[in-house]
């Protein structure tokens, strides 16, 4: 008998050819395997009966690890073909459309980090050993298929060895793509600022450096690291300086999980993630007893973490004397993370002390991913390497593409029923951003091969991103659709909880709303026909927009002029406004003259609490006064409770600011910090549940940046499951502005085309 099989998925690029012919010669069963240009892989087999139910029983149970099966096909013939053996066959070089996926980039494996140490094996010391199992995958590939000179590997040629390993098939590097060694693979180099190589071995070299307290941009996977010990105060204060990040935390990689365990709390499921093949920045709980320096999370309880990812990495920290290094994305501020080395050396001159620089080529660059725990799970922050371009299942939503916000941008694109996020973007506000987005957008339309037949855009007149919709538009001659923000939140919640219908609640910074105010706590009710805003925190004068949010004093101000206890307060805070009393007089006339649009934003109320408490008073970067504030109120007992008031459609915010206010000197600072959290979450989440009593729906999907504060996280599930109603969460985009883009095409591709 003969079977023709065809596989798509995530089946290229993860040994999947190999395991093939294993199991295929395990079963004497003959025939071929190969890659097809659309990212299948297709096989026939050859063999009794029984042998071939066998093989796709050792098929199905027995797959590697990080291949995914979505499709199987298989065809039954009686004539047989007369196969002599088993073979893996060249790879289809034409290009088609594209059914299968390209694996994310895979963290070290086990077997090669051993080798990498193992003084007998040709790979010792090697830092580019790779393997079927693991090494960059999506940031190396230009196009189906998957092979090695369709990736940035091509620039390098076997040597006789690693062309003996990649055709023998019981090798672990049989057709491994990434296979390199010393004799043949890329090469590593040190340079001082001036672009000198520095003699001597780089890796050696560049561990030394780190000790010594400078500072090396480190060219990674994914693009740049700047790398530098996590002890030392001088070193971070001059990156601070220089990057002008004052307090903004940094990513820390440690050695491994026992020096992780010495500076912060890691319970089972965090140990697992930051292990994972994905190898994410996941943040856990700093430990009082941390030596680390003060200055790499400044004001916060907790500190980004990964572990290393690649063999540069775990040579370094075997030859150096730090066991945590910082590892912050290479960037200048607002812009992406660089991923070329003449771009580095032009960037990075006024901070970095040296390069340590490979040369293979990044063809994605791809931004370090960033987990969390939040109350019952794990969310996103930022979903990028080891996991772009990894897509979501959308049966029945058409091909379109949704762009986004501004803040935290990751793009997304349907084909043929699956959703595709871009890897992690970040705030479009350059010129350079913006062409780092149209490079990835493009890249992923041509990977996943996707016949847009829209384009979703937020509903703000003015984003880079929704200029780019009308030009996208223009240009393919496909209608584009405005969606609003919040809408957008909650539908792709919907979209990853296959929801038909639900309440949502959106707490965020900032949204455009449909009467133009700047939305950000808000009730919906969502369904396939429409959004309506049923409910939302009271609207507050948001003066000078944007300047509110850096300056959070002004919130506290126009809060408080309502009852008069203004002049007292700023009479105290007046260095809370950059400009003083004059500050504060124009303020006070913009209020008389309702000179200002409306703010019904949940993260400006949670800052305007940060700066009344003087927890945090100006915002240098997205979230801070929030998130000190979430720190802030660990140290609570929650012994104080405030009673929200809810009126008809709002929650009131001024009630909260007040008591507050009046609070001051008489209740702890933490306890009035916690009790605000907990105001706002039971406030909205207690409205959302009338309103879901009301209108009949019994699913409440909450979404948006605030959903990260596990305080009250907590407090919006407790209200919701005790009314016995269903709470839907993310589980595959951030619920940060990243998830944007995932509702925008959803409701696009779902809804409107039809
Ligand atoms: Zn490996
Ligand atoms: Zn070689």
């Amino acid at each position: 008998m003969r079977s023709k099989i065809s596989v798509s998925g995530i089946v290229q690029g993860v040994g999947f050819r190999p395991f093939i012919y294993r199991i295929a010669v395990k079963n004497n069963l003959t025939g071929y395997a190969r890659n097809m240009g659309d990212g299948t892989v297709e096989i026939e087999v050859e063999g009794r009966n029984e042998s071939i139910e066998k093989f796709i029983e050792d098929l199905h149970s027995e797959k590697p690890k990080f291949s995914r099966i979505d499709t199987f096909n298989r065809q039954d013939f009686n004539e047989e073909k007369g196969y002599s053996k088993f073979v893996i066959l060249r790879s289809e070089h034409k290009e088609r459309e594209s059914a299968s996926l390209i694996p994310p980039d895979l963290g070290i494996c086990d077997d090669c980090a051993r080798e990498l140490f193992d003084p007998k094996d040709r790979r010792f010391g090697y830092h580019f050993i790779t393997c079927t199992n693991c090494g960059p995958r999506f940031t190396i590939i230009e196009k189906y298929p998957y092979d090695k000179k369709n990736t940035s590997m091509r620039d390098f040629s076997l040597c006789k060895a690693c062309a003996h390993e990649y055709e023998n098939p019981l090798d672990r590097r049989f057709h491994a793509e990434t296979i390199a060694c010393k004799i043949c693979g890329p090469s590593l180099a040190l340079y001082d600022k001036n672009g000198v190589p520095i003699v001597g071995d780089p890796i050696s070299n560049t561990a030394n450096l780190i000790d010594l307290g400078k500072v090396v941009a480190i060219k990674g996977i994914g693009g740049f690291h700047i790398a530098l010990s996590a002890y030392i105060d001088e070193s971070i204060a001059r990156l601070r300086k220089w990057k002008h990040r004052e307090q903004k935390p940094f990513a820390v990689m440690a050695k491994d999980l026992n020096t992780v365990r010495g500076f912060a709390e890691v319970k089972e499921e965090e140990e697992e993630l930051l292990s994972s093949a994905a190898r994410p920045i996941v943040l856990l709980k700093l430990k009082k007893e941390s030596r680390l320096s003060k200055m790499v999370s400044p004001g916060l309880h907790n500190i980004g973490v990964m572990l290393p990812y690649s063999g540069v990495h775990l040579l370094l920290f075997s030859r150096s004397k730090t066991d945590v290094y910082i590892m912050t994305s290479g960037n200048l501020p607002s812009e992406p993370i660089v991923a070329e080395e003449k771009e580095a050396f032009k960037k990075f001159s006024d901070f970095v002390d040296f390069y340590l620089i490979h040369n293979r080529r990044i063809l994605h660059r791809c931004d370090d991913s960033v987990i969390r725990r939040v109350d019952d799970g794990f969310y996103f922050i930022r979903r990028s390497r080891g996991y772009t371009p990894e897509p979501l299942n959308l049966e029945g939503v058409k091909d379109t593409i949704g762009l986004g916000a501004e803040q935290n941008v990751a793009g997304c694109v349907v084909s043929s029923g699956r959703a595709y996020l871009t890897q992690y973007i970040g705030d479009i506000e350059n010129l350079e951003t913006m062409e780092s987005y149209r490079h990835a957008l493009t890249r992923i339309l041509k990977l996943s091969a996707s016949k847009p037949m829209a384009v979703a855009h937020d509903l703000h007149p003015t984003f880079n991103t929704t200029l780019y919709a009308q030009e996208l538009s223009k240009e393919a001659g496909i209608p584009s659709f405005p969606i609003q923000h919040h809408h957008a939140h909650i539908a792709s919640v919907m979209a990853e909880n296959e929801l038909e219908q639900s309440i949502g609640i959106a707490l965020d910074g900032y949204g455009y709303g449909t009467d133009k105010n700047a939305w950000g706590g808000e009730v919906l009710f969502c369904d396939r026909e429409k959004m309506i805003r049923i409910g939302h925190l009271e609207e507050q004068p948001y003066l000078g927009g944007d300047l509110a949010a850096r300056y959070p004093a002004r919130m506290v101000l126009a809060i408080l002029h309502k009852s008069g206890y203004d002049n007292k307060w700023t009479s105290e805070n007046l260095t809370k406004f950059p400009y003083g009393a004059e500050e504060v007089k124009i303020l006070l006339k913009k209020l008389k003259l309702r000179d200002y649009i409306l703010t019904s934003s949940t993260g400006r109320i949670l800052d305007a609490i940060s700066t009344l408490l003087d927890v945090c008073s100006t915002r240098t970067y997205e979230g801070e006064p929030a998130m000190k504030l979430e720190s802030f109120a660990l140290n609570a007992k929650g012994t104080f409770k405030i009673d929200p008031v809810i009126e008809k459609d709002t929650v009131k915010t001024t009630t909260l600011i007040e008591e507050i206010f009046l609070q001051l000197g008489k209740t702890s600072p933490a306890e009035l910090a916690y009790a605000g959290e907990e105001y706002l979450a039971r406030g909205i989440s207690e409205l959302a549940v009338i309103k879901a009593k009301e209108y009949g729906v019994r699913d409440i999907s909450i979404s948006g940046g605030v959903f990260y504060n596990e305080h009250i996280s907590r407090t919006i599930r407790n209200v919701v499951e005790s009314n016995k109603l269903r709470l839907y969460k993310h589980k595959y985009a951030p619920p940060g502005d990243g998830c944007i883009s995932l509702g925008q095409a959803y409701i696009v591709g779902k809804w409107v085309m039809k």
